[in-house]
């Protein structure tokens, strides 16, 4: 199944913490096929906290959803993340954005991720690496929906000085 990943950090070494979480994900069943620009972003739910570096990647992978979550759980542990404070600071974020055109809502796991129609820190890099794709809820692409947000002022590519590759 092609899987769609979101990757954040706001806290120490961010962008490395990026990479070795993307490097580690081979060894729990999910083989990373394409990895979006990153990009420095304001936080958002809770103020007061460093800035985010944010990417997606694509993935495939054949575990079921549930065990994907574990996965990436896995790998958030092995960089060291602590259960904290929800929308907090933290080591790695990595949630699943899109898991084929599966839809599913339990008290565990609701896919597609039901923050990345509003994020531009997610839509932004999404746009880079499949901005035709259409969300499975809305039947709308990442770039429709991305343009519907507006100007997007708050998200810049890092490191900085390179143009974006979609613009
Ligand atoms: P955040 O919502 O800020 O990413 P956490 O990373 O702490 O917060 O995730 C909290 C819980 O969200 C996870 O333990 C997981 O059970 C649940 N969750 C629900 N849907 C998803 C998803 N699509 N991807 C990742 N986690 C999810
Ligand atoms: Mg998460």
């Amino acid at each position: 199944m092609r899987v769609y990943i979101g990757l954040g950090s706001n806290v120490g070494q961010r962008a490395e913490q990026i990479q070795e979480s993307l490097e580690r994900m081979g060894a729990h069943g999910i083989v990373v096929t394409a990895v979006s620009p990153m990009y420095e972003t304001e936080p958002w739910g809770v103020g007061n906290q460093p800035r985010f570096i944010n990417g997606v990647c694509q993935a495939e992978t054949e575990l079921p959803p549930d065990a994907l979550l574990q996965a990436v759980k896995a790998v958030e542990q092995e960089l060291g993340r602590q259960p904290g404070v929800r929308w907090g600071p933290r080591i790695i974020d990595l949630d699943i954005l899109l898991y084929g055109d599966l839809t599913m809502h339990t008290g565990m796991l609701t896919i597609p991720h039901p923050g990345m129609l509003w994020r531009a820190s997610v839509l932004v890099p999404m746009v880079d690496l499949a901005s035709d794709l259409s969300h499975p809820l809305t039947g709308r692409t990442m770039r429709e929906h991305l343009d519907d947000l507006g100007p997007v002022p708050d998200v810049a590519l890092y490191p900085p000085g390179l143009p974006p590759r979609n613009s």
